[in-house]
């Protein structure tokens, strides 16, 4: 594979520069045969696993579960050295994200998500991809055992294990975190966890942290309750609760403390920009961080007909959500128009083409690793456009990415 641009381009919105609510409404989820339900295919052939299982080896999927197998995305097999493969702009990602896997999957039926329940009618779990970007399946202590060799000099500057809805889940994230850090040290490539709320409890986030989770994160993904039903709660017949996602979330608050919890937000499926900066306002106001995706219309997804998230207003809400985190803007600072657009950022307009020349606040936004602060560990290359037309950057701007992205805001080139 020459990099990870393997998906088709996305439908754009030429109408609007905003994906507005009316707009961005998902399809009904088809019912699934029986024969295909809760995995039964692979179950009923029961194929033993053999090491490394790459998506679409055009034989059937074998009989893979967490906690002794776990997928991870492209990038990280890449990084490991068990793919073959190379990445537009980075040599490697500095974030191992593993994903919990079972022949029946996820339990939900997220409109977005590659990975949602109602896709089992035509691809098996291990065969379908997040979102954009196929995760391989590798046992979990062939993974430890590469790392453990020199902790201190891997590339990952942290690692995270990403919970999907199953009954399992919480069971078998403990042990996967605790075969973790019963062998790597914590403090030399810390954890952090992305949390499913839907089967946790307070008691739960309290003995991932017990373990030695670092960082504890909820994937809240759509930004208001209405966008949040729509697209995984009742609206796709999906169990998730607005409610529930923000006890747990208050739960990491208490248990991991100050800019040790956040949440995973997805821009442009329907919310306004004034919506989602205020949400990352309150996130910042309890002490904890956003990590933003740009939406992308997944292939085989309930929202693959939609357009992806216009370029002028995912930079918009980028730069804003940057300086909400990390330069002290609020929200109170800017201002918005009548259809919740950002006008004005809030700083002088020197500041503001400082801080966008200095381009971090259009990387790809997550967990911290060893660089600085307000630099994601959590790179995920590709994992939200493809490299033709970038949304989250995985690598350092440079100078002809940085005119783009001031074209993309309609903020004049400045020329040096
Ligand atoms: S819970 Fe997560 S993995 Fe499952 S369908 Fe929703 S977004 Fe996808």
């Amino acid at each position: 594979m020459g990099c990870i641009e393997n998906k088709s381009s996305p439908a754009t919105n030429s109408e609007s520069d905003f994906n507005a609510f009316e707009a961005m409404q998902p399809r009904f989820p088809d019912r699934t045969p029986k024969d295909r339900r809760n995995g039964a295919h692979v179950k009923d052939a029961d194929v033993p696993p053999e090491g490394v299982y790459l998506p679409n080896n055009n034989y059937q999927a074998p009989h893979m579960k967490s906690p002794e197998y776990v997928q991870l995305s492209t990038a990280a097999a890449i990084t490991l050295g068990i793919m073959g493969g190379r990445m537009y702009g980075c040599e490697c990602t500095r974030c191992l994200n593993l994903l919990l896997t079972y022949p029946e999957g996820c339990r939900a039926n997220c409109a977005y998500c590659g990975l949602a329940r109602h896709r089992e009618a035509d691809r098996d779990y291990a065969d379908r991809n997040f979102i954009r970007v196929d995760w391989p399946a590798v046992p979990m202590a062939e993974i430890v055992d590469i790392v453990a060799k020199d902790p201190e000099a891997s590339p990952f500057h942290r690692m995270c294990i990403s919970m999907i809805t199953h009954p399992r889940s919480e069971e078998d994230t403990f042990t996967v975190l605790k075969q973790w850090t019963d062998k790597i040290d914590p403090d030399a490539i810390p954890v952090s966890i992305l949390s499913n709320p839907t089967t946790m409890t307070r008691e739960d986030v309290q003995k991932t942290r017990d373990l030695g989770a670092d960082i504890f994160t909820v994937a809240l993904d759509a930004a208001t309750p209405d966008v949040f039903d729509r697209t995984r709660g009742k609206g796709v017949q999906s169990p998730h609760k607005w409610s529930k996602y923000w006890e747990i979330l208050e739960d990491a608050k208490d248990i991991f403390g100050k800019e040790k919890f956040g949440a995973h937000i997805i821009v442009g499926m329907g919310e306004t920009e004034y919506e989602v900066l205020n949400l990352v306002q309150e996130l910042r106001d309890l002490g904890g961080h956003s990590h933003m995706f740009c939406f992308f219309p997944e292939d085989g997804s309930l929202m693959d007909h939609l357009p992806a998230t216009p370029r002028d207003q995912w930079r918009r809400v980028q730069l804003a959500r940057y300086l909400i985190d990390y330069r002290d803007v609020r929200i109170d600072h800017m201002r918005f128009d009548e259809l919740g657009r950002v006008l004005d950022f809030g700083l002088p307009e020197v500041e503001l083409s400082t801080v966008i020349d200095e381009g971090i606040a259009f990387r790809t936004s997550g967990c911290p690793g060893k660089f600085q602060e307000d630099i994601s560990a959590c790179d995920r290359p590709y994992g939200d456009s493809p490299p033709s037309d970038i949304a989250s950057y995985p690598f350092q701007p440079k100078k002809r990415d940085l005119k783009k992205i001031r074209r993309q805001l309609e903020i004049p080139v400045r020329v040096e």
